[in-house]
Parts: structure tokens; sequence; C-alpha cells
């Protein structure tokens, strides 16, 4: 099974991506978290998206889209995969969808989160990383999943700040990119949308992200 998540940075598309990615057991490929990754360990892909995360720009798609396509054709990617934060932009969308049919890959299931610009800025802001797993949801606004004090309420490990999730610049233009539906990200979850509906094969699912955790989950799990 692939499947590809959409959803402005804030609307708990990482949390819905957790739950499917232990529902259908797939490696869930990251993309922001592949770059994290790269910057904790210092490599030199680290070093290069470094400048553009902190500013809330896309890192340049020859960086990215090599990346991405390369870590599909991992072996833990053969059963499937779940991929979350790319494509980001119409480009990168056009170049999934022509790796996808060059290797006789289709897509699943595609799903959209839809959240208001100003209730996702204030989740990014409450948002808090687990050190031990990214995968552990917590955040200080969100009743369902706030944090046991200052410890991760999954594990009690400590928790950590994205440092571009407490800069409300770099938060804006992140969200300009995601409702951007002329080249942004909503433009690459549309082009997937006429896909859908074009070609029949792939289930586009929307879901409302403004309500809790656990209604949203009961959406996703009742259309999938
Ligand atoms: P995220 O964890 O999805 O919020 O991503 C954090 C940051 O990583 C973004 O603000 C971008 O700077 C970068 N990034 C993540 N995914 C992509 C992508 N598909 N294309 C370009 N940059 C990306």
């Amino acid at each position: 099974m692939n499947i590809l998540m959409f959803g402005p940075n804030g609307s708990g598309k990482g949390t819905q991506g957790a739950i499917l990615k232990g529902k259908f057991k797939l490696p869930h490929i990251e993309s922001g978290a592949i770059f994290r990754e790269n910057i904790g360990k210092g490599t030199e892909l680290g070093a290069k998206a470094k400048e553009y995360i902190d500013r809330g720009d896309l890192v340049p798609d020859d960086i990215t889209i090599p990346m991405i396509l390369d870590r599909l054709k991992q072996d833990d990617c053969k059963e499937g995969w779940l991929l979350d934060g790319f494509p980001r932009n119409k480009t990168q969308a056009i170049k999934l969808d022509e790796a996808l049919k060059t290797a006789s890959l289709g897509l699943d299931v595609v799903v959209e989160v839809l959240l208001d610009r100003e209730i996702a800025k204030n989740r990014i802001m409450g948002r808090r990383l687990c050190v031990n797993d990214n995968n552990h949801p917590n955040n200080i606004f969100i009743d369902a999943i706030k944090p046991d004090g200052d410890k991760c309420r999954v594990c009690g490990g400590d928790l950590t700040e994205r440092a571009d999730d407490q800069d409300e610049g770099a938060i804006g233009k992140r969200h300009g990119i995601y409702y951007d539906s002329d080249t942004g990200t909503l433009a690459s979850s549309y082009y997937f949308k006429d896909l859908a509906e074009k070609e029949g094969k792939i289930k586009y699912i929307i879901l409302d992200g403004a309500p809790s955790v656990p209604e949203v989950t009961a959406d996703l799990m009742s259309k999938l």
C-alpha cells in the first residue's frame, strides 16, 4: 500500500500518519524528519538544508527530489510506504508521478487534512518533539496529546522544540507555501486529486483536521 499525506504544518498530518504507519506496517517517510536527522548528524546534506529550513523556505528541488525518490527505492519500501511532507510543490508532484509510473508503481491512498491557517499556526507553536521517538505526539495546546508535565506523554522522554516552530515569520512562510494552490503544496495535492478523478485508481480522502485526534482518526478509518 502506497500512501501520500497532505495537510498544513500543524494539521495533525504527522499524528494521523503515525497511526496509519502502525495499522499498515509501513515505513513512514517524512521529508522534514530526514532533513532534521541529517542536520543532527552533521552531514553535508544537513548543512545544505539547514539554512532553508531555519528560514521556513523549501529546500531546493535538486536536493529534495532525488533524496526522496532514492529513499523510496530502498528495501523497506518494497511492500509500500507512507510519504509525508513530499511533494510540497507542483514540480515535486509531477516528478513523483513520473517516477512511480516509470517504476510501475501506483498510489493507493491520498489523504488531505484540511485546517484553517490560524488554528494551524497555534498548533505548531504548541508542538513538542520527543527525543526518543519523532512519532510520539505531544502538543501543549491540544488536550488529547498534552505532555506529561515537561515529559513525553508516551514514553516519559525529554521534549524539545523545533526552532522553526517558534518563529512566526518562518511559520508564515511555510503556510504561504502550503496554501498556495497555483504552484505550492495545495497545487500538488490537487494534481493527485485530478489523477484520482481521471484514472480512478487512487482513493482520495479529505479529512477535517479541526476535531480532536481520536475523532479525526475515526473519520480517517471510516473513509479508508
Ligand atoms: P516539516 O517537518 O514537514 O515541517 O519540514 C520542515 C522543513 O523541511 C520545511 O519547512 C522545509 O524547509 C523542509 N522540507 C520538508 N519537506 C520538503 C520538501 N518536500 N521540499 C522542500 N523542502 C522540504
